[in-house]
């Protein structure tokens, strides 16, 4: 089975702890053929939530360089990134992404709520009633759509992400499923453009999104969808996807996608 990981963060992201290097290993020994590099590129500082145009695209390429000359004839390197919050200023995010090296794969990731919701970060969500979810899903679904309206990248990242800290802050298992409405909106504006989507392992927290908000979006006409794990250290690099492309083959999906400079590679789920 060829097996690549399209999500992963090295110490480029400010919650990474391996080098690209030390990433391509790691893979390596997972059996994994096929990897892509996909490090924060934000435009909010974290925590702050200051505005930023500014990535160490310097570091990042000096890493990759490492990672392939150690390990490029072994495994194959794509340098990606994964581009957080371009919904609260796409005149930053376009300065970021041209402003470094060509890529091969770009995520859209929503991580914050509006600036209406004084852009808070999802990853503090805690406990609260229907209501208080409700304010942030939605918000989030609204800024997701404002997203892909834009456009600028190859997939959408960790869709549902509000339900990874529903799930490890409160310890509820909620879904979108009363929201499907306002996703086939997104998917409807996302196809057209050949925007893919992601099926993220979420370290072992379930996939996002779930198998049938993935099934929704190939009914309506999507074709493109990648794997990734979200690993932050090696224990996760890869993990689950073997798994993960078993149940979309039994979903009935024939192929997912690889990218070489924006580009999918179509392979046989
Ligand atoms: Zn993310
Ligand atoms: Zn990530």
């Amino acid at each position: 089975m060829y097996l690549g990981d399209y999500h992963m963060h090295s110490t480029c992201s400010p919650d990474g702890n391996l080098t690209m290097a030390q990433l391509a290993q790691s893979a390596i020994e997972k059996g994994l053929q096929e990897i892509c590099i996909t490090d924060h590129v934000d435009t909010i500082r974290w925590f702050t939530f200051e505005p930023r145009t500014d990535f160490d695209w310097a570091e990042a390429q000096r890493q990759y360089e490492e990672a392939q000359r150690l390990y490029g004839d072994r495994l194959t390197i794509r340098l990606g990134a994964e581009l957080g919050e371009a919904a609260l200023s796409f005149e930053r995010a376009e300065i970021l992404l041209q402003s470094g090296p060509a890529l091969d794969y770009v995520i859209g990731s929503v991580h914050n709520a509006s600036e209406k919701l004084n852009t808070f970060d999802y990853c503090f969500i805690e406990k609260g009633d229907d209501a208080y979810y409700n304010t942030y899903i939605e918000d989030y679904l609204a800024q997701t759509r404002k997203l892909v309206g834009w456009g600028k990248f190859h997939a959408l990242g960790h869709l549902t992400l509000p339900l990874r800290y529903i799930r490890n802050n409160a310890g509820l298992e909620l879904t979108f499923d009363r929201w499907m409405d306002r996703i086939e909106d997104i998917f409807s504006v996302m196809i057209p453009k050949g925007i893919g989507l992601e099926l993220n392992t979420n370290r072992g927290g379930g996939p996002l999104p779930a198998i049938n908000i993935l099934r929704r979006y190939r009914e309506m006409g999507g074709e493109i969808i990648t794997f990734g794990s979200d690993a932050h250290t090696a224990e996760y690099v890869g993990f689950q996807i073997p798994h993960y492309r078993q149940v979309l083959r039994q979903d009935g999906w024939k192929y997912f996608a690889a990218f070489e400079k924006g580009e999918p590679i179509f392979r046989e789920m």
